[in-house]
């Protein structure tokens, strides 16, 4: 080997700086992304400067995601100069190059290879086959123990407030084989728990006829239930995100009974008036969707409900609201999230009745969250003196590995009924060491608002 040759594979590898923003549907995006940069030799860096490229992963969901796409891109040019920028946003480039015409490329949602194209662009890869040992679950930006596994892309619904179709496309599944075979590989590499996401989780495999692919000697039809089925055989925490509210979820209960996937399910109601649900094209099925909800939780009393829900919709009168906090009084929901509504340039929503003046729409929301509150505290509380299995997600006091005899090691952990990012914590004592990712026994002693305090009884 020559010198220059030597010089050459041991040069510093070009190195690009990332920035994630937007829903984990995004972050897998950027998973992907990652992942094929650092096949090819790329590195990661932590900051911008000193960076030979960034890559800024945008959303366009709603006005105040594409401020803050806006801003990161800006800051990214400030601090590097050179920026590809892709994502939701950059499948409406000119939003882009009108306020920073020096970016290098923008690319829209899942242009994987068109982002690549364009890193190589700005800087060469420099493969060294020593250096880039990939693990096979790829990069993930999760902690190790629990990961986002993506069934399928873009979305065939028509909800007047969204533009993801738009931007992201029609409904693209993933073959079932594809899908359990990216499960495994992440159960290989230590995951405990997967999130299941996409637009529309009950929706899948409805585009390619929920047709069938080979899984492990097997036919694998491309079908919610079976998916969910197939996933729960893991024997891993198994989340469902994103399910619309139709009959087929009612099976899916069936599998949380058996303790196959966690009892959980996080829908997006979005409203419960029935005009307004009909202005937004979602079901709109008050009574029904209360019955559904009444029977899931018959069969399956362990079950928790996470929900969605936009006030100031247009249109949206007092007597609406008024409806809709009703309906959170009957449907007694674990976790609520709630959104002013925002009329993103090209929804549909903007143009069917009178804007709700935004002061309203602000004590709207003051006023839901308030009163899911009360809600979702009196639900927590039931769980005081049951013992639940919990995720260790964090560690809190330092060096918890070999706490002093007799000191108590303090952790941050998950129930079945918390996802990460997105619902409360469980607050544990415990005199063993914890490992982050373990699952540990831990009665509960205590809840507040948001989170349970208890613990740990058991290994
Ligand atoms: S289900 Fe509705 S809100 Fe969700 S991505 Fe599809 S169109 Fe948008």
């Amino acid at each position: 080997m020559t010198t220059r040759n030597l010089t050459a594979q041991h040069a510093a590898p070009p190195k690009v700086s990332f920035v994630s923003l937007g829903c984990p549907k995004a972050l897998v995006d950027s998973e992907r992304i990652i992942t094929r940069l650092r096949a090819e030799g790329y590195e990661v860096s932590r900051h911008h400067a000193g960076a030979d490229v960034v890559v800024v992963n945008t959303c366009g969901f709603l006005n105040s995601a594409q401020s803050e796409s806006l801003a990161a891109i800006g800051e990214a040019l400030n601090e590097n100069g050179k920026v590809i920028v892709t994502g939701c946003m950059g499948a409406e480039p000119e939003k882009i190059t009108s306020i920073y015409p020096g970016v290098l490329a923008v690319t829209g949602p899942q242009q994987y290879k068109t982002v690549i194209d364009a890193v190589h662009r700005a800087v060469v890869p420099r493969p060294d086959p020593f250096l880039d040992l990939l693990p096979p679950e790829g990069i993930k930006l999760t902690p190790r123990h629990y990961a986002y596994l993506k069934i399928s892309e873009g979305c065939n619904n028509h909800c007047t407030f969204c533009i993801i179709p738009k931007l992201r496309g029609r409904l693209v599944s993933r073959p079932a084989a594809d899908v359990l075979r990216e499960a495994q590989r992440l159960v290989a590499a230590g995951v405990k728990e997967l999130l299941v996401i996409s637009q529309d989780t009950s929706a899948y495999g409805s585009d390619i006829k929920y047709a069938a692919s080979e899984w492990n000697g097997r036919e694998m039809r491309a079908r919610f239930f079976d998916i969910a089925e197939a996933l729960g055989d893991l024997g891993i925490w198994i989340r469902l995100h994103y399910v619309y509210p139709y009959p087929q979820v009612d099976e899916v209960i069936e599998l949380m009974t058996q303790g196959k996937i966690l009892p959980y399910l996080d829908i997006p109601f979005q409203h419960a008036a029935e005009g307004v649900l009909r202005r937004m094209r979602r079901p709109a099925a008050r009574e029904k969707t209360l019955q559904r909800i009444a029977s899931w939780r018959q069969a399956c009393p362990e079950l928790t409900i996470r929900s969605t829900f936009i006030v100031g919709f247009p249109g949206e009168t007092e007597t609406d609201y008024q409806s809709l906090l009703d309906w959170l009084d009957c449907a007694e929901l674990d976790r609520v999230g709630c959104f002013r509504y925002e009329p993103v340039e090209g929804a549909v929503a903007n143009g069917l009745a009178p804007a709700v003046p935004d002061e309203v729409k602000q004590e709207r929301w003051h006023r839901l969250m308030q009163h899911q509150q009360a809600i979702s505290a009196r639900r927590l509380k039931r769980r005081v003196g049951t013992r639940q299995p919990v995720i260790i997600d964090e560690l809190c006091n330092s060096d918890s590995s070999r706490p002093p005899a007799g000191a108590m090691i303090l952790a941050k952990g998950r129930s079945r009924a918390d996802a990460p990012e997105i619902d409360g914590s469980v607050f544990v004592a415990s005199r063993r060491p914890l490992r982050v990712g373990e699952l540990a026994t831990v009665k509960i002693e205590r809840a507040d608002a948001y989170d349970l305090h208890g613990t740990v009884v058991g290994y």
